[in-house]
């Protein structure tokens, strides 16, 4: 290890660099410095590796991955599988399966974190100077590490909203959902955005009655109205129930353990439990930021300019608290951000801006949903002139072969350029057919590139060709 020096008289240990909070920009950061022979400290209080791989993306796609397994063997006859007629979900197996994989990337997180030659502290870290933490360790004590440069990814955690009885009824968050020991018949979910989506549908598929209550009048309110009509569709018909339009005004848990939900309209939604998916707040409290240089915005996020510099010399910040997308991948590029610039401060490489970076994301209800770009409303509020190319993914082969056809496919084209402005793939494997148009964006290919390309027959990738033909281009 390439240990801190403690200063003999202030008892402060000095880094090249410290990082404090282990998210995926800051332990990636971390570990590159700490191999190039740098002296370098990360402060992690309780999740190795940080939050996508404890509680968050990778939990949530193994069990979402097991509920498909569970959807597809439902439907073994119909694919010629005889002798699988009565499955259903083991949630002590499921949970199992879920702790194995977050376990061995945990594993895997601490040995590589070890091998690096970086300080791994665990311990919480609050500011006490310029550049300066304490950290209260975990196993009992305290250090103060100083960096020459210090990097804050402290992440996001599940916000509860102010509503009356909410905080004393004892409710889900994402986080403790993952710990289900058993599950309920019913459960409310506030909330339909990325998180409540997923987690209403594979809830849903694993035999939950489930009631989606969303304040607006849409699911997932940033997509497109064809698109997220379609999701909802796809839920009504799942069996799951949607009370859009409806804000929860009050919440209280009876005696028999349900949990009654009052809407602003009156009426109400009684379930076993309640899953809050109200969106995330930083984790910004408590670390004396703004006492040492650096502001917080409104929201509590840490503000930062487009090169993730804070408002303090030598202090930066990265991932879901410094106000970046909230995306796993967001705060990897954020890393790269961080990298290219703490080496143009050496006089190395010019610095790099997180301007205008093309953001893909995926939300993986059934079927899943792959987006980049622009949304037709954003472009035609950015005013551009533009063609829309609407598909039903019934149309790709590749669909009927695997007997996955719901789902509608679309690209917003400028007319003007032929450029691809962005789309929205709902339909089965979107998640990885969306990274094929990013690349084609990425290289500036105009659409008809793209549908003349020769593309491997049968994949839904080449269903990429079909959306670009005059059938399914607007004029
Ligand atoms: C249910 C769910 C599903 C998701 N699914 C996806 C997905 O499929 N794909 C995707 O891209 N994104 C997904 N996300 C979002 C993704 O998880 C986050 O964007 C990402 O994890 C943010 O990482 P980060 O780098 O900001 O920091 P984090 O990974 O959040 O790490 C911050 C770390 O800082 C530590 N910390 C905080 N305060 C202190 C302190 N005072 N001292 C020491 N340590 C501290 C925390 O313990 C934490 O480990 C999902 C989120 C949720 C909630």
């Amino acid at each position: 290890m390439n240990a801190a020096i403690a200063d003999p008289n202030s008892g402060i240990e000095d880094v090249d660099l410290l990082v404090v909070g282990g998210g995926k920009a800051g332990k990636t950061l971390a570990m590159d410095a700490a191999k190039s022979g740098q002296k370098v400290a990360m402060i992690e209080r309780a999740m190795i590796g940080g939050t996508c791989i404890n509680v968050a993306c990778i939990p949530t796609k193994t069990l979402i991955n097991s509920g498909r397994v569970l959807q597809t063997i439902q439907r073994a006859a119909e694919f010629g599988v005889a002798g699988a007629d009565n499955p259903w979900m083991d949630l002590a197996l499921l949970r199992h399966r879920k702790e194995d994989v977050v376990s061995t990337m945990v594993k895997g997180q601490l040995a590589s974190f070890t091998a690096s030659g970086m300080d791994f502290v665990l311990g919480d870290a609050t500011f006490v100077g310029e550049r300066t933490v304490r950290v209260t360790l975990n196993d009992g004590g305290t250090r103060t590490l100083r960096g020459a440069d210090v990097v804050i990814n402290l992440g996001t955690e599940p916000l509860v909203p102010p509503i009356e009885g909410l905080a004393e009824s004892n409710v889900h968050t994402s986080n403790t959902l993952l710990r289900l020991e058993a599950l309920p018949e019913s459960i409310a979910i506030l909330g339909g955005g990325y998180v409540g989506c997923e987690f209403a549908d594979l809830l849903n598929t694993i035999g939950v009655r489930v009631t989606i209550v969303q304040g607006g009048e849409r699911l997932l309110p940033r997509e497109d109205e064809d698109i997220s009509g379609q999701i909802a569709k796809n839920f009504t018909d799942a069996g799951i129930t949607l009370r859009l339009g409806s804000r929860a005004r009050k919440i209280a848990r009876a005696q028999d353990g349900s949990v009654t939900v009052t809407l602003g309209s009156g009426e109400s939604v009684t379930a076993d439990d309640v899953l809050v998916a109200a969106g995330r707040r930083p984790v910004t409290d408590g670390l004396n930021l703004e006492n040492v240089g650096v502001k917080l915005t409104e929201r509590g996020f840490i503000a930062v300019d487009e090169y993730l510099h804070t408002t303090a010399d030598g202090v930066w910040a990265a991932g879901d608290a410094a106000g970046s997308p909230q995306f796993t991948h967001v705060s990897y590029d954020d890393y790269r951000v961080l990298k290219t610039n703490l080496a143009a401060q050496q006089g190395i490489g010019a610095p790099r801006s997180t301007a205008g970076r093309l953001i893909p994301y995926a939300v993986f209800t059934t079927p899943e949903l792959g987006r980049v770009g622009l949304s037709e409303r954003e472009a035609r509020d950015a005013g551009y002139n533009i063609r829309v190319a609407r598909m039903p993914v019934s149309a790709i082969p590749r669909a009927r072969t695997v007997g996955h056809l719901d789902g509608l496919w679309k690209a917003v084209v400028d007319r003007d350029s032929n450029g691809i402005l962005g789309a929205a793939l709902l339909g089965t494997d979107a998640s990885e057919a969306i990274a094929v148009l990013q690349m084609a964006m990425l290289g500036g290919m105009e659409y008809t590139a793209v549908r003349d390309a020769v593309i491997t027959h049968p994949t839904i990738a080449e269903g990429l060709t079909l959306l670009f033909t005059q059938a399914f281009l607007e004029d």
